[in-house]
Formats: structure tokens, C-alpha cells, sequence
């Protein structure tokens, strides 16, 4: 499909709950960009610190190095016009310019490629992954495995009982359930926290 896209940018999304290989997915793409001898940058939001900090990495510990920034606007002031490949990681934790953001650089005939959960612990849609998955040409929808029972798992479990939105981190804080076995409100089970 991809191959028919020229001389015209494009957005692709990667989404799905967390474990579902997002990240991994997203390093695979971009490395193969590297591998075609295409100039990649991989951005990601400074609220994620997981693992390392100048680097995206998934739950595997499979890695790429990434330019860390706070605001959706630092993308544009670190693409450079011969840059064909913009890597975006954790895109439903950037500030709501970002969709504005992806928009200019597909228009202006880069390939943009962002990977961000479609939901957050309640199950309510992310605006971000959500607009710009409306806004994409490519859409890829991954699922994880669920904990409780091996169904495939579309759900991002919290298992610590806290009302914030964004808690950063998964290991003892998120697992991925099926519809079945998602409990947003811990009713089913002792809350660790
Ligand atoms: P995401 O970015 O979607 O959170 P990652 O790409 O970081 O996912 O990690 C995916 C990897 O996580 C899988 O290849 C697998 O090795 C590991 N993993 C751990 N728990 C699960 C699970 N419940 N379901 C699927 N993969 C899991
Ligand atoms: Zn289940």
C-alpha cells in the first residue's frame, strides 16, 4: 500500500493498548526507513522516562534513539526540510497542537509516524491517537494478551487504585485485559495502592 504513496507526505498510527507492540512496531518501521538510507527523526514527550531517557524502548528493551521535547511545537523547530521520516512516540501525551503538528509535516511531503494508546485506563479514547487517527491514511490496531484469561487484549488495566489521568509507568502499575476481564473500577480485585 505504502509503496504507491509519491511525491506526497503521509500519517501513519500505530495504536492499540499498552503491551500490544506499539513501540516495537514503530522501531521496526523506522529502522527500516534507516535501512532504505532515508533521513529518520524520532520524537518523544518528555513525560515518558521510561527505561532511558534519549531513547524510545519497548517492553522487550528494543531500542532507537529519539530527540526528547516538551511541547508539540519543538517538533517543528527540529525538523529540518531534507528530514523524510518523523517518528512520534506516546502522541497521546503531547500537548493538542500535535495533530496541527503532523498535519504541516505530512503536508510538507514527509512520512509521519506516531504510535500512542487509543485509551486511557477508563476506556475513554485518547484525542490525540483518536483525531489523528480520523486524520491518517494508515491506521494499525494491535492487540496485547490478556493477563487473566489469553484472550487478545484491547484494554489498558490499571491495577493501582489512582484517579489521575496519566501515571507513567507499566510494570506493577498496567497489565492488558480483554473486554471481559477489564475492571476499570477495581470492583474485582484488592487494589495494590
Ligand atoms: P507497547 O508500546 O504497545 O506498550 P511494546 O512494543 O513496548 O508495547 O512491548 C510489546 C512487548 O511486550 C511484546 O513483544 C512482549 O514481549 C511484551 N509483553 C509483555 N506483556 C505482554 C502482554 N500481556 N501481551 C503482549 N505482549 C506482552
Ligand atoms: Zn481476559
Amino acid at each position: 500500500m505504502i509503496r504507491q504513496m509519491k511525491d506526497t507526505g503521509w500519517i501513519e498510527v500505530i495504536t492499540g493498548c499498552m503491551y500490544s507492540g506499539k513501540t516495537e512496531e514503530l522501531i521496526k518501521r523506522l529502522r527500516r526507513a534507516i535501512i532504505a538510507k532515508q533521513k529518520v527523526k524520532v520524537f518523544k514527550p518528555a513525560l515518558d522516562d521510561r527505561y532511558s531517557e534519549k531513547k524510545i524502548s519497548s517492553h522487550n528493551k528494543n531500542m532507537l534513539d529519539a530527540i526528547v521535547v516538551m511541547h508539540s511545537d519543538d517538533i517543528l523547530s527540529q525538523v529540518e526540510e531534507n528530514d523524510e521520516v518523523i517518528g512520534i512516540e506516546e502522541v497521546q501525551f503531547f500537548d493538542e497542537k500535535i495533530i496541527d503538528v503532523c498535519k504541516y509535516l505530512a503536508d510538507s511531503g514527509k512520512r509521519v509516524i506516531v504510535a500512542g494508546l487509543d485509551q486511557d485506563y477508563l476506556g475513554q479514547p485518547f484525542e490525540n491517537t483518536m483525531r489523528l487517527m480520523a486524520e491518517a491514511e494508515f491506521v494499525t490496531k494491535l492487540l496485547a494478551i490478556c493477563v487473566k484469561c489469553g484472550n487478545l487484549a484491547n484494554r489498558t488495566q490499571r491495577t493501582v487504585k489512582k484517579k489521575d489521568r496519566i501515571v507513567v509507568g507499566s510494570v506493577g502499575l498496567y497489565e492488558a485485559r480483554c473486554r471481559k476481564c477489564f475492571d476499570p473500577e477495581l470492583k474485582n480485585e484488592e487494589s495494590k495502592g
